[in-house]
């Protein structure tokens, strides 16, 4: 039984990935669900994956900042090859807050582009990890007529779109910013502990410690949504790390 997962990281950023996974490994922490953002990143985390299998286990996507970059066709080729032994597929969404998003002919481009994704999810029975900054609702709508499960990861959106996003039955990630934004509190404190997942984001930044994160810094998540839920800070890793086994499929 794992006792601690975290649920979003995106390794191919770190210099010595296999250092920060034996770092991990000493802190406690039980597995590590590892994103990719573009395809360079995904081929990146599914390599990682196979040389930490049962540690490290992948989910491969082109995150929103990276959609009008990247070469789309090749990437969605990339991941029907390779989505096999994969758990999602991620970091997948939307975000209307980068300002090259402005455009309504680029959002347009931005949807089009995550229904491909979810599309795949859907087809390959996969639950995704998705990025709505912004863009809540139709991340959630989007998401709902595909038919996919999955994790409305660093959601910080309104409190009448977290209800329908945990009615609909996704689950929701508590992050570093639950220790400096209110707003990520207010929607840890709508969430029942069932739907939430912990994660770092790393390498994120850290703004109330000023330093880069690391899987290891999940335990300040778990530490602090603990407190925020009055319970245990073992009690809140083993659940979330049972609500991660469930939605990704490990076993
Ligand atoms: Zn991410």
């Amino acid at each position: 039984m794992r006792s601690l997962i975290d649920s979003h990281v995106h390794m191919e950023s770190f210099k010595d990935a296999d250092s920060i996974i034996e770092q991990s490994k000493i802190a406690g922490i039980d597995a590590i669900i590892c994103v990719g953002g573009t395809l360079e990143s995904s081929v990146f985390t599914k390599n990682l994956a196979a040389k930490h299998h049962n540690y490290v286990y992948p989910a491969l996507g082109v995150h929103p900042s990276e959609v009008l970059k990247e070469d789309i066709d090749a990437s969605i080729k990339f991941l029907r090859g390779n989505l096999d032994g994969c758990v999602a597929v991620g970091e997948i969404g939307l975000d209307y807050a980068y300002s090259f998003a402005k455009p309504k002919d680029v959002r347009q481009k931005m949807r089009d582009i995550y229904k491909r994704f979810l599309g795949v999810a859907s087809e390959f029975n996969l639950p995704v990890s998705v990025h709505s900054r912004s863009a809540y609702k139709d991340s959630l709508d989007l998401a709902v007529v595909a038919g996919v499960d999955g994790v409305f990861h660093w959601y910080d959106g309104p409190v009448h779109t977290l209800k329908e996003i945990l009615d609909a039955g996704f689950y929701i990630s508590a992050t570093p910013s639950i220790e400096y934004s209110k707003g990520a509190r207010a929607v840890m404190e709508e969430t029942p502990i069932e739907r939430i997942l912990v994660e770092t984001d790393s390498p994120v930044f850290l703004r109330n410690l000023d330093r880069k994160s690391t899987p290891v810094d999940v335990k300040l998540v778990v530490d602090a949504l603990a407190e925020l839920k009055e319970m245990e800070p073992g009690e809140v890793s083993s659940i979330t790390a049972r609500n991660t086994e469930k939605l990704f499929r490990i076993s």
